[in-house]
């Protein structure tokens, strides 16, 4: 049994990480429940889908995948009859193995939205952690499932900029991650009518706005760290996030792994700097 968590009396997730999964889980219309994200393998996403289900004892009329990573994506097959809602970009990103021809897709460009009823569940896309990043909001039950566009405690709550994505428009560059993308995103979800987040790893979200600010705040500096290094002509590994309060506290939260804290440390180092290359990649291409 999957443990499937209320999120609210009509959106449900799984957050626990099993099976190395990203967050999945499901809001439930009148007549039919949306299920999102396609879990990290098909048979964890076979056995989601009967519990989503039977949850609600409604069937599962759509899919929405919040972006292309193997983690999210991977039991995709166990919603092969019913239409794949994603981003424009998300699906223009899929691995090529996947042929979207064996899918019925329901792509968006910014926005769209499915209603039921009364009801009515609004997709957005985001970019930022990758370029077909989106997420899904239910105002019934004021919640965002946002993808991994946010991180909760996993990987220490700092946001990544993915640096691959399975092929990529100019086929030049695989680094798709984009900082000014994630300021927009989280200058955005501020300005919705939000209670909870279902993040794309980790626990949910009780306290959005603080946690979206401090995000914000977090990006904001990094940007300011990395301009400041690219116009002064310095190299990537000058950039320095130290006096930043989620890095000090990543860094207090290794010391708290006893034995693992330098193993912990070492991941930490590696995490940040490829945090520096995706900035210090982005800025200096747009020559600041
Ligand atoms: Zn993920």
């Amino acid at each position: 049994m999957i443990e499937l968590e209320a999120v609210t009396s009509r959106t449900i997730a799984c957050t626990s990480g099993i099976k190395r999964s990203g967050n999945f889980g499901g809001i439930a219309l009148q007549t039919f429940v949306i299920a999102i994200d396609a879990t990290s393998s098909l048979d964890l996403s076979r056995q989601f889908r009967k519990q989503l289900e039977e949850t609600f004892n409604l069937p599962v009329k759509y899919l929405f995948l919040t972006h292309t990573h193997s983690d999210h994506r991977n039991g995709l097959q166990a919603f092969k009859d019913v239409p794949l809602v994603a981003s424009k970009n998300c699906i223009q990103n899929m691995p090529k193995k996947l042929s979207s021809t064996d899918f019925i897709i329901n792509s968006f460009q910014k926005s769209t939205t499915i209603e039921d009823g009364l009801s009515t569940v609004e997709f957005h896309w985001f970019g930022g952690h990758t370029i077909g990043s989106s997420g899904a909001y239910f105002p019934d039950d004021r919640t965002l499932f946002s993808g991994d566009l946010i991180f909760h405690r996993f990987n220490f709550s700092i946001p990544f900029l993915t640096f691959y994505q399975n092929k990529s428009f100019d086929n030049m560059s695989k680094k798709t991650g984009n900082p000014e993308e994630y300021i927009v995103a989280f200058e955005n979800i501020l300005n919705m009518d939000i209670d909870v987040i279902v993040p794309g790893h980790g626990p949910i979200i009780k306290n959005p706005k603080e946690f979206i600010q401090q995000q914000l705040v977090f990006i904001n500096s990094v940007k300011v760290a990395t301009l400041e290094v690219v116009r002064n002509n310095e190299s990537m590994e000058d950039i320095c996030l130290n006096d930043l309060k989620l890095v000090q506290l990543a860094y207090v939260r290794c010391d708290e792994e006893g034995k693992k804290a330098q193993s912990w440390k070492k991941w930490l180092d590696k995490y940040l700097d490829d945090l520096k290359q995706a900035f210090y990649t982005y800025y200096m291409a747009l020559n600041v």
